[in-house]
């Protein structure tokens, strides 16, 4: 894990890819730098099993308030 890109760091679109969990939902963009620390953000059940129960609020918004502005 060694940063947490902004969208600036995405611009160009190279080498990038939108991360889903695993009911198809977007996490956000990411590259090969990263990954893990969006990862991070989340609860690891999301990404392997479907069915995992939210909240969406604390898990969509309330995870990533910290360190995003753009909301
Ligand atoms: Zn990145």
């Amino acid at each position: 894990m060694k940063k947490s890109c902004t969208w600036e760091d995405h611009k160009d679109g190279r080498g990038t890819w939108i991360m889903y969990d695993a009911r198809g939902i977007s996490c956000g963009r990411v590259c090969a730098e990263c990954e893990d620390a969006v990862r991070a953000k989340y609860r690891p059940e999301i990404f392997t099993n479907s069915r995992y129960s939210m909240p969406e609020d604390d898990l969509y918004w309330g995870g990533m308030a910290e360190d995003q502005d753009d909301y």
